[in-house]
């Protein structure tokens, strides 16, 4: 019980809050901010955990489980972006709403003063900033207001106090919309994501010819992403990617990937066969199970192809087929929680790789078996268009790295960063610059292995979204249209065409060919065949009008796709196009009929 200490804690807080509000020109917030903490309920608790170094609400919360002081301030407190949690979006999850700018302000110059409050003499303008990238209620801010968040934040550190408080308020307070330059500028216009590589009539000619639904793939696009990706690591003499073969098992785009350059990583014996018929190498092809049953394995080592190991218990039996001999590396998980950017992955609860002792007991396995060198691989988080994960995920393994190097004397081969980049799903999504990425993972190998062994050591990636994902559409047709509760628009494909949006509640862009851009919209559910509530591509989707025979197109299907495909309920999957270079489309896998449903059946 410290009520005076606590008493000079908060008012130390809020003098400090008053004069940043002041010089940014906001009066009434500067005088009336924080004023419910003393009030009986938030001022008994913060004088009951008064501590000097930390929250008394964490305290609070670490005793009975949730903290009253807190419940009390932030229904109180416009500047907390609890305050403006709201049910939304599609699945009626609590999220943070936008901030009105001069709260979101506010917020920032809080930050900054709690930070100054903690810290003492060692705060520095780069604090603020770190401390939001740690803080977990960054991840329920409302993206508009998280980006302007880090905007002023990263300001504070990149220039300082003076400047950015004079930025707030000569810009930000007075004309509110120059902190969205953070922001993509196709937020404002969800329409123009309604265009893909094959749009209109062009779209509707084919599509006459052809039985919906179908997959149609973009070659050029293809061609265009793979080689930007090895643009990108042209820095790196032994930079290799390996496409991930679940992402598209298709041979015609496994072909235009060998043909730019890429290999593949396979986890099973039919997909080692597939990649061989489409002319890769054993030593283009990385096997890599997380399980891996008796038959993959067998398969593994009658190609000949490196290996990762995914974690313990692997060693003896490879060694004894002979799959050591073709280059060995082993999947690490470090364990805790993964920061990068304003994101985090909890990664104890991942099924995959070695911990990091385990990874010392396995090279010591692999050493008395004759091997001298390891590559590692890290996969962490998937989807994500945080720029920092690249980064992060190569900090990480060199870290690791280093300690297994110093451990065992193994020598580390490559760095595998394998996959995980996400792609724009969404129209207010900003796409990856992944030249400026790639910068990024340059930067930090450099640094951090300037002057030791692992100098120029070789990147691996993996990617499989990041490649293919923008360049495969699913083309269905309105079959029916209901107005009932609810405007339906009822396709010709199902969740066993496209199954994401049923399993992750994922977002895919839908758009009718024809009505491209078209401003006029309302709110549609696009729904499939399979007798399941859940098998719609879209609910509330902001749609233009549309009548039975109208074609759609679900965007960004080339990866993840396909290949998730099923035949629940008799819905059968359907063919695959590739439009050429030439402008030609040609099919590359036939739709499956009847006749192929009842192959397997014994009758
Ligand atoms: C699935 C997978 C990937 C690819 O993930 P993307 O999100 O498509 O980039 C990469 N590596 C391995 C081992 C995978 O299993």
């Amino acid at each position: 019980m410290n009520p005076w200490g606590h008493f000079k804690t908060i008012t130390h807080h809020k003098l400090l809050v008053m004069i940043y509000c002041f010089r940014v020109g906001l009066i009434r917030q500067g005088l009336l901010h924080d004023l419910s903490k003393y009030s009986w309920t938030e001022f008994r608790i913060g004088a009951k955990y008064y501590s000097g170094t930390h929250s008394p609400n964490a305290s609070e919360r670490e005793e009975i489980g949730y903290s009253t002081a807190w419940l009390h301030h932030k229904g109180r407190n416009k500047h907390h972006l609890e305050y403006w949690m709201d049910y939304s979006g599609r699945d009626f999850q609590m999220t943070g709403q936008p901030m009105p700018t001069r709260y979101m302000v506010e917020l920032c110059i809080d930050r900054i003063a709690a930070c100054k409050v903690y810290h003492g003499k060692a705060y520095t303008d780069a604090d603020p900033l770190a401390y939001l990238n740690r803080s977990r209620d960054a991840k329920l801010m409302h993206p508009r207001t998280k980006a302007q968040v880090v905007e002023i934040l990263t300001m504070l550190a990149e220039k300082g106090e003076r400047a950015t408080l004079r930025y707030i308020r000569k810009e930000i307070l007075s004309h509110p919309v120059a902190c969205y330059a953070n922001l993509p500028d196709q937020a404002e216009h969800p329409e123009e994501k309604d265009f893909a590589f094959l749009n209109g009539d062009a779209l509707k000619g084919l599509a006459n010819e052809l039985e919906t639904p179908f997959y149609l793939y973009d070659e050029q696009t293809i061609r265009d992403r793979c080689r930007q990706l090895f643009d990108a690591f042209s820095w790196n003499p032994g930079h290799r990617q390996f496409f991930p073969v679940k992402a598209t098992p298709t041979p015609a785009v496994l072909k235009v990937l060998r043909e730019e350059g890429s290999g593949v990583v396979c986890s099973s014996a039919a997909e080692m066969e597939l990649c061989r018929a489409c002319g890769f190498e054993p030593d283009e092809i990385l096997f890599m199970s997380n399980y891996p049953e008796k038959r993959d394995i067998k398969a593994a080592a009658a190609l000949g192809c490196p290996v990762i190991l995914d974690g313990p218990g692997l060693t003896e039996s490879y060694a004894e087929l002979g799959m050591l001999n073709h280059g060995v590396g082993l999947r690490i998980n470090p364990g805790g929680v993964f920061r990068f950017g304003l994101s985090e992955a909890q990664l104890d609860g991942l099924k995959f790789g070695f911990t990091p002792d385990g990874a010392v007991e396995c090279i010591r396995e692999l050493q008395a078996l004759g091997v001298t060198s390891v590559g590692l691989h890290s996969y962490l988080s998937g989807n994500t268009l945080e720029p920092d994960y690249y980064p992060e995920i190569c900090r990480s393994l060199v870290s690791i790295a280093k300690d297994l190097t110093a451990r065992t004397g193994v020598r580390i081969a490559f760095l595998n960063i394998s996959g995980g980049l996400g792609i724009p799903y969404r129209p207010e999504d900003r796409p990856l610059d992944l030249k400026a990425v790639a910068e990024s993972v340059r930067t930090v190998l450099e640094t951090e292995t300037a002057g030791t062994p692992l100098a120029g050591i070789p990147v691996y990636t993996e990617l499989g979204r990041w490649v293919t994902g923008p360049a495969g559409l699913l083309v269905t047709r309105v079959n029916h249209v209901r107005n009932g509760f609810r405007r339906i628009a009822g396709t010709d494909a199902s969740a066993s065409n496209l199954m994401r949006p049923m399993m992750y509640q994922a977002y895919h862009h839908i758009s009718a060919a024809g009505k491209e851009g078209s401003l006029e919209r309302s709110p549609w559910d696009v729904v499939g065949t399979v007798s399941e509530n859940t098998d719609k591509f879209a609910a509330d989707r902001m749609l233009p009008e549309l009548v039975p025979g109208d074609l759609l197109k679900i965007h960004d299907a080339g990866a993840h796709g396909y290949s998730m495909g099923y035949q629940y309920g008799g819905r059968l999957r359907c063919a695959e196009y590739l439009l050429g270079t030439d402008g030609k489309a040609r099919m590359i896998r036939r739709a499956e009929t009847t006749a192929d449903y009842l192959s397997t059946m014994i009758f």
